[in-house]
């Protein structure tokens, strides 16, 4: 298992990270996405979404688990699971569609759907530390 630890000191920086990642991303990608409100997942995940050449302007779907945006070099699934039930409602969205089809998805709350992940994802992780200030953040990166 591959790990990477940066850290960042402005939102632009973990904006980087994920543009960074974006650009790199490939057909049939997945990307967990874990952190604390606020930690920036959501500025992060723009930055994928840029780097994979969406102009869409991205957010988190609060409402909706599966926010899908077309238009860059591969469709975005972008997943919010916080709010399933039970691993059925994946399979009514037809989630693997998304995880084993041409497209990259990143999954926010992935640990609640350990079970149906697949068998290679990016897990990023961002946390905060208060005692380095405001703006510093670490984003873990490990390739599992
Ligand atoms: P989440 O989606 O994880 O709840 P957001 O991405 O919506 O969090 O918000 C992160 C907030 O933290 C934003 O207001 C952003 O400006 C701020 N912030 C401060 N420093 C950083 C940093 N280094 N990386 C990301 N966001 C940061
Ligand atoms: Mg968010």
């Amino acid at each position: 298992m591959k790990e990477t630890l940066i850290e960042t000191f402005s939102p632009e920086e973990t904006f980087e990270v994920g543009r960074k990642i974006g650009e790199k991303a490939y057909g049939g990608m997945v990307v967990t996405l874990t952190g604390d409100l606020g930690a920036g997942k959501t500025v992060f995940t723009k930055g994928l979404a840029a780097g994979l050449g969406i102009t869409e302007l991205v957010n988190s779907p609060t409402f909706t688990i599966l926010q899908i945006y077309e238009g860059g070099r591969y469709p975005f699934y972008h997943f919010d699971v916080y709010r399933i039930g039970d691993i059925s409602e994946m399979e009514e969205i037809g989630y693997e569609d998304c995880f084993y089809g041409e497209g990259v998805c990143l999954v926010e709350w992935a640990d609640l759907i350990e079970e149906i992940l697949p068998e290679h994802f990016l897990h990023v992780t961002i946390s905060t530390d208060m005692e380095r200030g405001f703006y510093y953040r670490t984003i873990r990166l490990e390739e599992k």
